[in-house]
Parts: C-alpha cells; sequence; structure tokens
C-alpha cells in the first residue's frame, strides 16, 4: 500500500480482526464493544473481505 493515510479501524473486542471498510458485511457497528484505532501502517490482523474491497476500489474508509 503506498501513501496510506490514516484512517479508522474497528475491532470486535472478542476478535482479532480490524476492519477498516464501513461496507464490509462484518463492520463492527455500535462503539459499546469494540475498539477503534487510527492505524496508518498496515496491521497483520486485516479482515480479507476489507482487503478485496479495497484492492476493486469499493472500500467505504471512515473519515
Ligand atoms: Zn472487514
Amino acid at each position: 500500500m503506498k501513501n496510506p493515510l490514516p484512517y479508522l479501524y474497528r475491532k470486535r473486542k472478542a476478535e482479532r480482526i480490524w476492519h477498516f471498510c464501513t461496507n464490509c458485511s462484518n463492520w463492527p457497528t455500535g462503539t459499546f464493544d469494540c475498539d477503534e484505532r487510527e492505524i496508518r501502517v498496515t496491521t497483520p490482523n486485516l479482515c480479507q473481505e476489507c482487503k478485496s474491497l479495497d484492492a476493486e476500489g469499493k472500500c467505504v474508509k471512515s473519515p
């Protein structure tokens, strides 16, 4: 990934996978049981669906 911008990542506290597309079918909604981070670098535990959405240019990122 070149020139990564900071955007919001979300993770359910019970899980280890981070999501970064709000249109991912597994995007955690609600904040009560979620961790939120702004991350500039690629993290090792990224959601596969988010990655493929991003690769197709369909990922809707949270600002
Ligand atoms: Zn995802």
